[in-house]
C-alpha cells in the first residue's frame, strides 16, 4: 500500500500539489473528525486536501477514554436515538473497518443496593445490548458478589452486594485517526502535517481556499484553493470561524484527564465503571496497564496544552481507591494525559444540528464546520460535513462509502491472527510480539518486518520501553508521518504515558533512529531530546500545582520544535 505512506517525501509531494492543484474539498484539522472527513470525500471520488496544524490526532484525538461506545450515560437520559448511533458504528468497527485496532472490553457495574438497582441497571445494560444489534461482542450477564469478587479480586468485598458485566469496545485513538489518514492517502487524499490554517482565501463573498503555513521549512505560506473548505478543528472551531469573521458553531472546551497505573496494581481480569456524583469513572484494562478516568472541568487556558493539576489527580485517586482494597498513591501513577472536549455551545443550539450530539453548519458560504460529537461517531459526522459540502459543488457526488470501506491493515487481518504462531516462528519472533505489531499495524505488519529485513538489531526493544520494538520507530517515521520525537513518544507509541520516567529515558534511543528516516544532524536530534524533555518536565510540574496551569513546555524555555503549532492562544 505505498499510497498510504505518509514519510517525508510524501509531505513535500503533498504540499507541492497543494500549491498547484485546486481541490473539491480542503479540510482543516487532522483530528479524528478531519481525517475522517478526508477520506469520506476521497472514497466518494472526490479531490481532498487536509492540513493539520501539529500531528495526526495531536489535539482531542489521542487524549480520549479510548472507548467506542454508546455510552451507559446517554441511556440514562433516554438519548436512545444517540446510543442507537453509536453502537451502529461500534460494531462497524469491531467487525469491518478495523477489527485489527479496535477491541472488545469488558466492564463490571457493581451492584450496591438490592432489588432495584439490579432490575434499573440490567434492563439499561440488557437495552443496551440490545441496541448494539447483531453478536459483534459477548452479552451482558449478571454476576454474584462472589462471582464480581472473582473476576476482580481487588474490589473492597463490603462495598458491593453483586454486579453486572456488560462488554464495549477500546482503540488506541492516536493510531486509529493515523490509520484513518493513511487510508485517506491510499485514495488519493493529499494531506500534510504540521502546516497550520492561517487564514481563508476569498472569491468575493466566498471562501475559495485556505492560506496555509508550513511549520517545518522556511514557514513558507502556501495558497490551497479548493471549492468547499471543511473546519474540523475541535476546541479551535471558533478560532477557525473568526477567519472569515462570523461563524454560527460555538464550541467550548471542558478538559478531561486519565492516569495511567501499572497492571499488578489492580488485580482484576475486567475493566469497571463507578458512579460518581457527576458522571462515570471507568478503569480500563490498557496493555499491561490500567487507564483511569475521567474528570470534567472547565477549561480557559492554551487549547494546545491542557494538563492536569493536583486536584485532578487526587479527585481520580480518591474516587477509585474508595472501592479497592489496595489503594493507589501518587507513586502507582505512571502517567496522566489530559484532553479537552470539544462541547457545542451557546448558538450553536439553534444551527443544523444533526443530532443532540454534534453540529454541521453550512452557514459560511464555501465552507462548512462540523463539531462536537464523540469519538465514536466520527464517520458519521464526517459524512454529515461532507454531504453538507457536496451541496456546494456544482456536481452529483455519490453517497459515502465509509461504511463498508475497511482502514488499511483490516484486509487480511483475521487470517494473519490465526496464522500467528506460524508467523511467529516463519519470522523468528515470540508469539506475543506478532500479536502486539497485529492489533497495531494489522497486516501492515509485514511491511514493518520488512524494513528489518537484514538488521536484526531492529527486532530488539527499544531502551526502557521494551513493549515496542526498535523498527517501529522507522516505520513510524517513514510511513505513518512522524516528524518530531513527540510524535512518536506520545502518539506513534503511547510510552509517554506508559512508563514511569514518560519517555525521558528512551528518547535518545528513538531520536537517533528517526534521525535516520528524517536527515538529523547532532544538533537536531539533541534539540529534540531537550524539548521533549523539558515537555515531560513542565507537565510534571503542572501536576504539583493546584490549580490549572498550562503545561506548554515553551513557558519553560523549551525551544518549540514545532514553531507557532496551532492556537493564537498558545
Ligand atoms: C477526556 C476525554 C475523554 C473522551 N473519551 C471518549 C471516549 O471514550 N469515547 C468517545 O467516543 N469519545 C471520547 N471523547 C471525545 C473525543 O475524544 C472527541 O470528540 C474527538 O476526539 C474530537 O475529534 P476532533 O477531530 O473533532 O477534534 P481534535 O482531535 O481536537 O482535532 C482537531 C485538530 O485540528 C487541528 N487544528 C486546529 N487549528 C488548526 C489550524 N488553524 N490549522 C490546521 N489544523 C488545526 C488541531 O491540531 C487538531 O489536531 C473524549 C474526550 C475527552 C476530552
Amino acid at each position: 500500500m505505498s499510497g498510504a505512506q505518509l514519510g517525508p517525501g510524501e509531505r513535500r509531494e503533498a504540499l507541492q500539489r497543494m500549491k498547484d492543484e485546486v481541490f473539491d474539498i480542503v479540510v482543516i484539522g487532522g483530528g479524528v473528525t478531519g481525517a475522517g472527513a478526508a477520506l469520506d470525500a476521497a472514497s466518494r471520488g472526490l479531490t481532498v486536501a487536509l492540513v493539520e496544524a501539529r500531528d495526526w490526532a495531536a489535539g482531542t484525538s489521542s487524549r480520549s477514554s479510548k472507548l467506542i461506545h454508546g455510552g451507559l450515560r446517554y441511556l440514562e437520559q433516554l438519548n436512545f436515538s444517540l446510543v442507537r448511533e453509536a453502537l451502529r458504528e461500534r460494531g462497524l468497527l469491531l467487525t469491518t473497518l478495523c477489527p485489527h485496532l479496535v477491541k472488545p472490553v469488558p466492564f463490571i457495574y457493581p451492584l450496591t443496593h438490592r432489588v432495584w438497582e439490579r432490575f434499573y441497571v440490567g434492563t439499561g445494560v440488557l437495552l443496551y445490548d440490545r441496541m448494539g444489534g447483531a453478536r459483534a461482542l459477548p452479552g451482558a450477564k449478571h454476576l454474584t458478589r462472589r462471582k464480581v469478587l472473582e473476576l476482580f479480586p481487588s474490589l473492597k468485598p463490603d462495598t458491593l452486594i453483586g454486579g453486572i458485566q456488560y462488554h464495549d469496545a477500546q482503540v488506541d485513538d492516536a493510531r486509529h485517526t493515523m490509520m484513518v489518514a493513511r487510508t485517506a492517502a491510499h485514495y488519493g487524499a493529499v494531506l500534510a502535517t504540521s502546516t497550520r490554517a492561517v487564514g481563508l482565501l476569498r472569491e468575493g463573498e466566498r471562501v475559495a481556499g485556505v492560506r496555509a503555513r508550513d511549520l517545518e521549512g522556511d514557514g513558507q505560506d502556501i495558497d490551497v484553493r479548493g471549492r468547499m473548505v471543511v473546519n474540523a478543528t475541535g476546541v479551535w472551531t471558533d478560532e477557525v470561524q473568526e477567519f472569515a469573521g462570523r461563524g454560527r458553531v460555538h464550541v467550548r472546551a471542558s478538559k478531561g484527564i486519565h492516569l495511567v497505573v501499572p497492571r499488578d496494581r489492580i488485580h482484576a481480569d475486567s475493566g469497571l465503571i463507578l458512579r460518581t456524583e457527576k458522571s462515570v469513572l471507568f478503569v480500563i484494562p490498557w496493555g499491561r496497564h490500567w487507564i483511569l478516568g475521567t474528570t470534567d472541568t472547565d477549561w480557559d487556558l492554551d487549547l494546545a496544552h491542557p494538563a492536569a493539576n493536583q486536584k485532578d489527580i487526587d479527585y481520580l485517586l480518591e474516587h477509585v481507591n474508595a472501592v479497592l482494597t489496595t489503594p493507589l498513591s501518587r507513586e502507582d501513577v505512571e502517567g496522566v494525559y489530559a484532553g479537552l472536549r470539544p462541547l457545542l455551545s451557546g448558538e450553536s443550539e439553534s444551527t443544523s444540528k444533526l443530532s443532540r450530539e454534534h453540529a454541521v453548519s453550512p452557514a459560511i458560504s464555501g465552507m462548512v464546520t462540523v463539531a462536537g460529537g464523540k469519538y465514536t461517531t466520527y464517520r458519521v459526522m464526517a459524512e454529515d460535513a461532507v454531504d453538507a459540502a457536496a451541496r456546494g459543488l456544482d456536481r452529483a457526488v455519490p453517497a459515502s462509502a465509509t461504511a463498508h470501506t475497511p482502514l488499511i491493515g483490516a484486509d487480511g487481518y483475521g487470517v494473519a491472527w490465526n496464522r500467528r504462531h506460524r508467523i511467529a516462528e516463519e519470522r523468528g519472533l515470540h508469539v506475543v510480539r506478532v500479536e502486539h505489531l497485529l492489533n497495531r499495524y494489522g497486516t501492515g505488519m509485514f511491511e514493518v518486518l520488512d524494513l528489518a529485513e537484514g538488521r536484526p538489531e531492529l527486532l530488539r526493544p527499544l531502551a526502557h520501553a521494551d513493549d515496542y520494538l526498535a523498527v517501529e520507530v522507522l516505520y513510524a517515521a517513514s510511513h505513518e508521518g512522524a516528524l518530531h520525537l513527540d510524535d512518536v513518544l506520545t502518539r506513534r507509541t503511547r510510552i509517554s504515558i506508559e512508563t514511569f520516567d514518560r519517555g525521558a529515558d528512551s528518547a535518545e534511543h528513538v531520536a537517533n533512529l528517526m534521525s535516520e528516516v528524517l536527515g538529523w544532524d547532532d544538533e537536531t536530534c539533541k534539540r529534540e531530546v531537550e524539548h521533549y524533555q523539558s515537555r515531560v518536565a513542565a507537565e510534571r510540574e503542572s501536576q504539583l500545582q493546584h490549580d490549572d496551569v498550562t503545561a506548554d513546555a515553551a513557558r519553560l524555555g523549551a525551544p518549540d520544535v514545532r514553531m507557532g503549532a496551532v492556537s493564537a492562544s498558545a
